[in-house]
C-alpha cells in the first residue's frame, strides 16, 4: 500500500530548506498536491510514495490518510504572479536534468550549503523584471517537468477538499508566528465567477 508522507516545515534556514527542497526534487513523481492539513495547522506539500521507495524521515513525516482526507488542496489558477515579476524563479542541480529540451541558454548558478553538502541552484529569473525564461503567457513546461519550488509553492488562495471547491475569505493567527488560512466552500458556478474576477485583477482590467 502506498504511504502519504509530507515534507517537513521550512525554518528561514538556508541549509534545512534547500535539503528540504533537495529531498522534494528527488521525490517530484510522487507528489500530490500541496495541502493545509488542519489537524496540524500546517501547509505542506504531500507525497504518495510506493512500498520499496527510500524516505529520508528527517525532511518527511507521515500522514494518515483520514487527516489528508480532511485537508484542502491547493489549486493554481495559473494567473502568473509567482512567474512574472521578481520571480525568483530557480531550479536544483538535481532536477536539471528535466529542463535540457526546453533550455534555450546557459543558466549561472549559485552555490548553496546544505545539510546534504552544497547544491548548485540554477537562476530561471532572467527575463526582464525578474520573469521566469519559461513564462510565454503561461509556463511552456509540462507540469511534471517544472522545478520543485514551481510545484509546491502556492499563493493558498484557492483550493479544494473532496471534490468541493472553497477560497480563502480571511487568515487567522496561531500562536506567536503562525497564520492560518481559513476557508469557505462555493459553487463551481461561483469558483469560476471569483477566478474569473481575480483574473482580470491580476491582468489589471479591474480595480479591487
Ligand atoms: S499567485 Fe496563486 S494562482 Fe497565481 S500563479 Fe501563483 S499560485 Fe498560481
Ligand atoms: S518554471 Fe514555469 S511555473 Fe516555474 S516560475 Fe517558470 S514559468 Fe512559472
Amino acid at each position: 500500500m502506498p504511504r502519504y508522507y509530507m515534507l517537513k516545515q521550512p525554518t528561514g534556514s538556508v541549509k534545512w530548506d534547500y535539503f528540504l527542497l533537495y529531498i522534494a526534487a528527488k521525490l517530484k513523481k510522487f507528489y500530490i498536491g500541496t495541502y493545509y492539513i488542519p489537524r496540524y495547522q500546517v501547509l505542506a506539500p504531500v507525497f504518495r510514495i510506493t512500498p520499496g521507495t527510500p524516505v529520508d524521515l528527517r525532511a518527511l513525516d507521515p500522514v494518515p490518510e483520514d487527516v489528508l482526507r480532511e485537508s484542502y488542496r491547493m489549486l493554481c489558477v495559473e494567473c502568473g504572479w509567482c512567474c512574472v515579476r521578481d520571480s525568483g524563479a530557480f531550479v536544483l542541480e538535481n532536477e536539471l536534468k528535466d529542463l535540457r529540451d526546453y533550455l534555450d541558454r546557459p543558466l549561472d548558478f549559485t552555490w548553496v550549503e546544505t545539510l546534504v553538502g552544497p547544491l548548485k541552484v540554477y537562476h530561471l529569473d532572467l527575463d526582464p523584471g525578474g520573469k521566469c525564461i519559461f513564462y510565454e503567457g503561461r509556463c511552456r513546461l509540462p507540469p511534471e517537468k517544472k522545478p520543485i519550488i514551481c510545484l509546491i509553492h502556492y499563493c493558498s488562495l484557492f483550493a479544494e477538499r473532496q471534490g468541493r471547491k472553497y477560497v480563502k475569505i480571511a487568515a487567522k493567527r496561531v500562536g506567536e508566528k503562525k497564520v492560518v488560512p481559513i476557508y469557505r466552500e462555493v459553487s463551481e458556478e461561483e469558483f469560476r465567477k471569483i477566478v474569473d474576477d481575480y483574473l482580470r485583477w491580476r491582468r489589471g482590467e479591474r480595480k479591487r
